[in-house]
């Protein structure tokens, strides 16, 4: 059996390890065809002198056990690490305050949690909630998360809040995001009320999340996130090497077509050999809008229902600085979507959140800076040098940590054009689409972020059922 996968990040690679078996029989092949010169996709460890440090996706969610199995599997247990704990910020109101605990992806069942960031009529409004027309809400439906918030609760609880975390994970602002996609235990007790007959309000809602928790102190607390020592590098690279595949770099698939007569697949691009043989199976693991485009002649329909997710662009840069001393002793920072004069998004003070880049630096600060979100692309566009200054004007001006005083040894710049998928309210109607589409094409398959969800596990997960799929016809 010949297979072609085309991408080699996250959801690439893992196919092809999967399709290990396949790659190593004999009259088989596996070729993963990648455009860019290195794999990893949005995984991407850079060697900072004392030890690697990651400029793009830099953890995973370790409550997902069947992604720590699968490390495991991978020989890569002895490398997950855990954070120190250390608690994050939030930056609003042109004031550094801890970012509020209990609710979900900050929004609360009642204005306590939130009140140090709002105001008094925002904190009223949240607490009247309950008592106010209820929300109309068909069990199933979509929509989008700031919408609902604002609503609810007011604009300050999204913009200094909601869009604040959410931006952390998907750059995009909780108005462009839909709530199934993204905090899919809001939507399922919106659901539960609504088919229990119960009003349904977003107090409510959150509540039952909340009671729904276990209670603190029930046994030892697990991280919610894990890491990689020698960063994302460790997982890619095993990936690679365990798939037995030959991966094609600099190879940039422009079209596939299918040849119904023989049941094959034909890959066209730059770089891709002119002698290839034609492929059986093919799985597509690139970002949505080139999904679409390559699936345009062998499955037009589901090309088609692709076409809508769009890209949110973001850029990270990576510093490392000779002394910590005035940094604040937390996790990280984020911004309010409503904070005016900010450039960054959101700072992580990589040494103080994972002790394992701490040990390795001594006195000094790896610091990662975040900046752009959905709909703007003029800060990841904007060349290094201005972001440089922007990153250290924002972190002097909310922290007060002179970072150029404390000694700028070494500086890394990433930009993710097209970097996440925007999850918005259709953006699960529109995968369950062109899924449904792609069964009548028999022999092709598609994985990524945009189909799985934007984690690591949950890329991890679809592009294992994905290899699966095609592995078993
Ligand atoms: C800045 C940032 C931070 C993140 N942080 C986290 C985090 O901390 N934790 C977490 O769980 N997730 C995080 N994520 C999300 C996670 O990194 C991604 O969801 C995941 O890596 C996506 O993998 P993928 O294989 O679907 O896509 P990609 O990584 O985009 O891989 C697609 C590959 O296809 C290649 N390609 C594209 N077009 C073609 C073509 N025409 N021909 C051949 N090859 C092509 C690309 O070059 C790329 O290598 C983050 C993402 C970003 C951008």
């Amino acid at each position: 059996m010949r297979i072609a996968i085309v991408g080699a990040g996250l959801a690439g690679l893992t196919a092809a390890y999967e399709l290990r078996e396949v790659a190593a029989a004999e009259d088989s092949q596996v070729d993963v065809f990648e455009a860019s010169d290195r794999i990893g996709g949005k995984l991407f460890t850079v060697p900072f002198n004392d030890g690697p440090v990651d400029l793009g996706a830099e953890a995973f969610l370790a409550r997902r056990e069947d992604a720590v199995e699968f490390f495991t599997e991978l020989g890569l247990a002895d490398s997950l690490v855990e954070p120190s704990g250390k608690s994050s910020l939030v930056y609003s109101g042109g004031e550094l305050q801890n970012l509020p605990r209990g609710g979900v992806m900050g929004i609360p069942s009642t204005s306590a949690p939130i009140a140090h960031l709002v105001s008094e009529e925002t904190a009223r409004k949240i607490d009247a909630e309950a008592d106010t027309a209820a929300i109309n809400w068909t069990v199933g439906e979509d929509r989008s998360i700031g919408k609902l918030v604002r609503e609810r609760y007011g604009d300050e609880v999204v913009d200094r809040v909601v869009s604040s975390l959410l931006g952390g994970v998907y750059s995009c602002l909780a108005d462009d995001l839909g709530i199934r996609a993204t905090v899919p235990q809001l939507a399922e007790a919106l659901d539960a009320l609504a088919e229990a007959g119960e009003r349904v309000t977003l107090s409510g809602a959150v509540s039952k999340i909340e009671q729904s928790r276990p209670a603190p102190g029930g046994g030892e607390a697990k991280p919610v996130f894990n890491a990689f020592a020698g960063g994302y590098a460790e997982l890619y690279e095993t990936l690679a090497e365990k798939s037995g595949a030959d991966i094609h770099l600099d190879t940039f698939v422009s079209g596939i077509t299918f040849d119904a007569k023989n049941s094959t697949y034909t890959i066209a691009g730059q770089g891709v050999p002119g002698d290839a043989e034609p492929y059986d199976r093919v799985i597509v693991a690139t970002p949505a809008p080139t999904t679409a485009r390559l699936l345009s002649k062998a499955a037009p329909e589901a090309a088609e229902a692709l076409k809508p997710v769009k890209l949110a662009s973001s850029a990270i840069v990576g510093f490392k600085f000779d002394s910590d001393a005035g940094l604040p002793d937390s996790s990280g920072l984020l911004i309010a979507a409503d904070q005016p004069g900010v450039h960054a998004k959101a700072f992580t003070f990589s040494s103080k959140k994972w002790p394992h880049i701490k040990n390795r630096i001594g006195d000094g600060a790896v610091i990662r800076a975040s900046f752009g979100r959905f709909g703007d692309d003029s800060l990841a566009r904007e060349d290094e040098d201005t972001l440089v200054d922007y990153a250290l004007d924002d972190l002097l001006a909310i922290t007060g940590f002179d970072a150029r005083e404390a000694g700028v040894s070494e500086i890394y710049t990433q930009r993710w054009f097209g970097g996440l998928p925007r999850f918005d309210e259709n953006h699960l109607a529109t995968v369950a689409t062109v899924r449904e589409k792609l069964t009548a094409q028999p022999g092709l398959d598609v994985t990524g972020a945009w189909a799985g969800g934007v984690g690591v596990p949950a890329v991890v997960a679809d592009a294992r059922a994905a290899a699966k799929r095609v592995r078993e016809g």
